[in-house]
C-alpha cells in the first residue's frame, strides 16, 4: 500500500478515516490501517496530529494505459473505455470539436473504437447536458429554448415532466464553478482523468462492485430517470463515488448501448484499487 502508518506513533483517533478522500482509511478491530485504495495523494497526513502517516514504498498505480489494458482484460470488456477530464481549455494535441454535438454520441464513438480525444464546450451542446455537465450552457434564443423544452416535457413530450429540470439535480452538490470544457477520450490517451465511464453487463458490474465493496466496505450506488449525464459524471465527479446507471433513452440511443449494458462510472482514483482488489474477490472464486 501506497502511504503507511508508524504505528509507534499513532494513537488511533481516527480523524484521519474521514479525511481520506479515497476511503483508504478503515478501523479494523481496534487498529486504524491503510488499505489498497489509497492512491498516493497525501491529504491525510495533514490531519494526522502526531505525524504518524508517511508514504510507503509501493506507489499507487495510476498509468491510464496500464490501468485500460487491466481493466479490459480483467472484465473481458470488448468496448473502449471513456475518460473524461474537466479543464479550462483545450490541452496541445486535443482537437476543439468542431460544430453541435451531444457529448453522449461522443462516448458513443469512443466505446466503438472510431474516435479520438476532443475538448467539448457548453458552445457545442446540442442539449442542456452541457449545464448539468458543470459547462455552462449555450447561448440561445427564447423560442429555442422554450422548443427544447417542449421536446423534453409535458404530455407527448420525449422525456420527463418539468420538475425534471430542478428536482434531480437539487439532490446533489453544485458544481463549484463552470467549466471551460471537458475533454473526452479513450482511457488509454487521457492522463489522470476525473472519471471513466464503461458499458458494463450485470456480470462486470457485479465484479467491479465486489471489488470496490472489499476494503471500502461501500455499496455503488445506483440512480435511473434523469438524465444520461447525471449518473455518469455529475454524481461520480461531486460526489467522488463510483455510480452505475442505466442511462435514459436518449443518451442509451447516442451512446449505441447494447440492451443488456448498463454504464458504471469511478472517479479515477478509486480505479488502482479496485482493479487491484479484482484479484483479491472475484478472481479466488472462479
Ligand atoms: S488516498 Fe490519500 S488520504 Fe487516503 S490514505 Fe492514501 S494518501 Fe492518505
Ligand atoms: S490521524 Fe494519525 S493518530 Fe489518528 S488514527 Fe490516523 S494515523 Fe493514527
Amino acid at each position: 500500500m501506497p502511504f503507511v502508518i508508524d504505528y509507534s506513533l499513532c494513537v488511533g483517533c481516527g480523524t484521519c478515516i474521514g479525511n481520506c478522500p479515497n476511503r483508504a482509511i478503515v478501523r479494523r478491530d481496534a487498529e486504524v490501517i491503510i488499505t489498497g485504495m489509497c492512491c498516493d495523494c497525501g491529504a491525510c497526513r495533514r490531519f494526522c496530529g502526531v505525524n504518524a502517516i508517511n508514504k510507503g514504498k509501493a506507489k499507487a498505480e495510476l498509468n491510464n494505459k496500464k490501468l485500460d489494458r487491466e481493466l479490459k482484460k480483467r472484465l473481458s470488456l470488448t468496448r473502449n473505455i471513456v475518460a473524461l477530464k474537466f479543464a479550462d481549455k483545450a490541452p496541445k494535441r486535443v482537437p476543439v470539436e468542431d460544430g453541435l454535438n451531444f457529448w453522449c454520441h461522443i462516448c458513443g464513438d469512443i466505446f466503438e473504437g472510431s474516435a479520438e480525444s476532443v475538448f467539448f464546450t457548453a458552445k457545442n451542446s446540442v442539449c442542456g447536458g452541457s449545464a448539468a455537465l458543470g459547462l455552462g450552457i449555450r447561448s440561445l434564443n427564447r423560442d429555442d429554448v422554450l422548443a427544447m423544452m417542449e421536446a423534453i416535457t409535458g404530455e407527448g413530450g420525449y422525456f420527463t415532466c418539468s420538475e425534471f429540470f430542478t428536482k434531480p439535480r437539487s439532490l446533489y452538490p453544485p458544481f463549484p464553478r463552470v467549466y471551460g470544457g471537458l475533454i473526452i477520450g479513450p482511457l488509454q490517451q487521457i492522463k489522470m482523468p476525473d472519471i471513466v465511464v464503461l458499458p458494463v453487463n450485470a456480470k462486470q458490474m457485479s465484479m467491479l462492485s465486489t471489488a470496490y465493496a472489499f476494503e471500502t466496505g461501500e455499496l455503488i450506488l445506483g440512480n435511473a430517470g434523469g438524465g444520461t449525464c447525471l449518473g455518469t459524471v455529475t454524481i461520480p465527479f461531486l460526489e467522488n463515488r463510483p455510480t452505475f446507471t442505466c442511462g435514459d433513452h436518449g443518451g442509451r440511443m447516442h451512446m449505441r448501448l447494447k440492451d443488456e449494458e448498463s454504464l458504471v462510472s469511478f472517479p479515477y482514483r478509486l480505479v488502482p484499487g479496485t482493479v487491484n482488489n479484482l484479484d483479491r474477490t472475484v478472481f479466488t472464486q472462479e
